[in-house]
């Protein structure tokens, strides 16, 4: 069983707060400290939280695998495939659309019907999304084991924290996979690119994360620095597919840049209150063990929970919209943005064609 003991008396390797008074678990070994996972100690509120959104996550997933509480692919406003519509229905440009329609109409009516199957709803690969959901489950499963071993032994403190990094950078690389592959789904050597891109750049990462040599305290801004370079280069295709649609509001990409932005929020703000020791530097004991739940790490842990979360909605989305919509919707928006601009030397309004009239 862990004995408790004040921050003057743990050793000095299991202080990683110093506004932390109390709650240090010690003398338990593994038998003790993995029954102190049902204790109150200082790591109580930091274990259960991720053990919590490990949970969740592993619901979503199985949730996702057996079609359990999502029967039927979510549909989507009809305003995010619309675009626009005020403008284009209206004078010349509605003339020209609504005889664009038409000939597509009778182009249609003449398709075969292999050619009228390709527009019926096809299900988007789902692999990309487990990569996730995967990463999520292992990033919180390291994260309560690491709080709950931490307190063994020098030795395995130093152990159990490099692994808790490596469920980090492991849910970095793995948030990107459904974004970059349902964006670029169309853009095959795009979607290569971005994704073997933050998969090298990731396992660069881990190794430094892994090897002993970089441990060393003056390594901290360095490993600091990669930490966030591998977060930032997530931005690149982000606004890559934004910068391309960004006119055209609502479409899912925009919707999804939204909720990535609020998802970023959760994670710099958790990383900041983390850093900062907020609040228990303003009155350090006071959140040890009972106000646990207040803790900076606490609430950085939560914070990456929500941040998961709101990411998993924003792939949602993509999801949903590459269920209804495959490579033509990527066709309407690119022309769209290349000809409404005159880029490609079209100066007139090209009307904006729903997909359910092609
Ligand atoms: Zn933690």
């Amino acid at each position: 069983m862990c004995r408790l003991c004040t921050r003057a008396e743990a050793p000095a390797w299991a202080v990683h707060n110093p506004y932390v008074e109390n709650g240090y678990r010690v003398t338990g070994g593994f038998r003790g400290a993995i029954r102190s996972v049902l204790m109150w100690h200082n790591e109580t509120a930091n274990i259960w939280s991720h053990l919590l959104g490990l949970t969740v996550f592993a619901l979503l997933t199985t949730s996702m695998a057996t079609g359990w509480g999502n029967a039927h692919a979510p549909a989507l406003p009809a305003s995010w495939i619309m675009g626009e519509e005020g403008e284009s229905w209206d004078g010349a440009g509605g003339e020209a659309l609504r005889a664009t329609i038409a000939s597509l109409a009778s182009t249609l009516d003449a398709a075969s019907s292999e050619e009228a199957v390709l527009l019926h709803y096809e299900p988007a690969p789902r692999w990309p999304m487990y990569v996730f959901l995967a990463g999520a489950c292992l990033c919180l499963s390291f994260s309560g084991i690491c709080h709950t071993l931490a307190c063994v032994s020098a030795q395995v403190s130093s152990i159990v924290w490099r692994i808790d990094y490596v469920g980090i950078v492991t849910l970095i690389m793995a948030s990107f996979y459904p974004v970059v592959y349902y964006s670029f789904m169309c853009v095959p050597a795009l979607r290569t690119f971005y994704l073997v891109g933050i998969s090298l750049f990731g396992f660069v990462v881990l190794s430094v994360m892994l090897l002993e040599r970089f441990q060393a305290p003056k390594y901290t801004p360095f490993r600091a620095v990669l930490f966030s370079g591998l977060g930032a280069f997530g931005i690149f295709p982000l606004l890559h597919q934004t910068l391309f649609t960004w006119r055209i509001v609502p479409t899912p990409m925009v919707v999804t840049f939204w909720l990535e932005i609020l998802m970023g929020m959760c994670y710099l703000g958790g990383a900041f209150i983390y850093a900062r020791a907020v609040p228990e530097r303003w009155n350090p004991g006071r959140f040890d063990v009972w106000g646990g739940t207040l803790c900076s790490h606490n609430l950085f842990h939560v914070l990456v929970v929500a941040g998961a979360y709101v990411h998993y909605r924003a792939a949602l989305v993509l999801i949903a919209w590459r269920d209804h919509h495959r490579c033509d919707a990527d066709a309407t928006l690119l022309r769209t943005f290349y000809l409404d601009n005159g880029w490609l030397g079209g100066r007139h309004h090209v009307p904006w064609i729903p997909h359910g009239e092609l």
